[in-house]
């Protein structure tokens, strides 16, 4: 375990984690998609016993069933487990765990791979049961691929109720069996865990970024030039410049483009990213904090999706959208993953 004096976050490693804390126990995984099959099949290599419960009309059956796993019904995988680790969709957890609940022993924990439910109350655990997260910062195939390989998935472990005492030992172990503790698994809370998690996928990550390219590429388009030429510029030079920072900061995404672009970039990014952004993010950020944004997605969910679907769709009408299926279907590089040979030059 090591601890940043500066920030005092402690993260864990390998030699934290003691696997007696699952050993012997039984894990019910509560669904089978991105996360669910990756959590099921490390814990089950791990030496882990694993029920998967999903639904009895579920698509996924067939392939935790393929999968080597034996599959129940949620209440029945629950009933038989110690751990529940909770990885059916945000939107369907709170139905989820009414079927659940009943068959909860005191003792039992209820584990999560992020915490909107619980944070937003939408999920009222019973006393007795420890509450746990352990969200691996990575999509579930790569969750799995990294196990398979040997290698770790960084993670967050957050403990929200502590009945027994032992919540984070066993969610250390249960860090551990999936591969996360190799990589290094960081503390936090539930209520940073969601609050970070929503507003870094609104303001930068899947909001901001569609929204700056999209601009971008209108900006071009409008002015005359060439769509093909405005996708290149906005949206397919974005992965090399995300790889740089990715693999060597931003240092090193300043270091690999030209000095012009380095120069033209430092002096005209904040033009157009100006105090406005910030103080729009921070709206963002409030709407989030004092649950604006959760009332809202739960009342779209539960008036089954209205504006949610017109989003999607005017989305999938935007120009870039069709300027890139053709430009992608005309180039070899859409096939390879990795763009380690390719250069980045804006
Ligand atoms: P998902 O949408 O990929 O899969 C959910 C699975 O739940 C489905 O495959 C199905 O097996 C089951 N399911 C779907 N609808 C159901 C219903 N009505 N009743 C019962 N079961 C149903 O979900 P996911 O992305 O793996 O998300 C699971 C949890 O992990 C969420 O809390 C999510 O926030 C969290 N998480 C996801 C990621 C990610 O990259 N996908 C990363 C970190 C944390
Ligand atoms: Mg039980
Ligand atoms: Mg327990
Ligand atoms: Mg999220
Ligand atoms: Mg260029």
């Amino acid at each position: 375990m090591t601890t940043d004096d500066s920030t005092t976050t402690t993260v864990y490693t390998d030699d934290d984690a003691d696997a007696s804390y699952i050993d012997g126990k039984t894990v019910a995984v509560l669904g089978y998609g991105s996360q669910g099959h990756a959590h099921a099949q490390n814990l089950a290599e791990s030496g882990v016993d694993v029920v998967v419960g999903l639904r009895e009309d579920s698509s996924s059956r067939d392939a935790a069933e393929a999968d080597g796993l034996q599959v129940e019904t949620p209440r029945d995988a629950a009933e038989a487990a110690d751990i529940v680790s909770v990885l059916v969709p945000d939107t369907v957890q709170p139905t989820v765990y009414e079927e659940i609940e009943p068959v909860l022993d005191p003792g039992d924990t209820l584990q999560f791979a992020h915490g909107f439910n619980v944070h937003y109350n939408q999920i009222r655990p019973a006393e007795g049961v420890d509450v746990t997260m352990i969200a691996p910062k990575s999509p579930g195939h790569i969750v799995r691929r990294n196990y398979e390989r040997g290698e770790g998935t960084p993670g967050l472990l957050a403990v929200y109720q502590n009945a027994t005492g032992e919540a984070t030992q066993e969610a250390l172990a249960y860090a551990q069996a999936i591969g996360c503790t190799r990589a290094g698994v960081v503390e936090t809370t539930f209520r940073e865990e969601t609050e970070t998690d929503l507003f870094g996928e609104q303001a930068v990550l899947c909001g901001g970024v569609t929204s700056l390219i999209k601009q971008g590429y209108e900006t071009l388009v409008d002015a005359g030039y060439s769509p093909e030429m405005a996708y290149f510029e906005c949206m397919n030079e974005m992965k090399l410049i995300v790889d740089l920072m990715y693999e060597g900061g931003l240092g090193e995404m300043w270091d690999s483009v030209s000095d012009t672009a380095e120069y033209g970039g430092l002096t005209r990014g904040d033009v157009v990213v100006d105090e406005h952004a910030r103080e729009n993010m921070e709206e963002v950020l409030e709407a989030v904090q004092d649950g604006t944004f959760a009332r809202e997605w739960i009342t779209e969910n539960q008036a089954g999706r209205p504006s949610y679907d017109q989003l999607r769709k005017a989305e999938k009408a935007h120009d870039i959208e069709d300027v890139g299926e053709e430009l992608r279907g005309l180039f070899a590089w859409a096939d390879d993953a990795p763009t380690d040979e390719q250069d980045a030059t804006p």
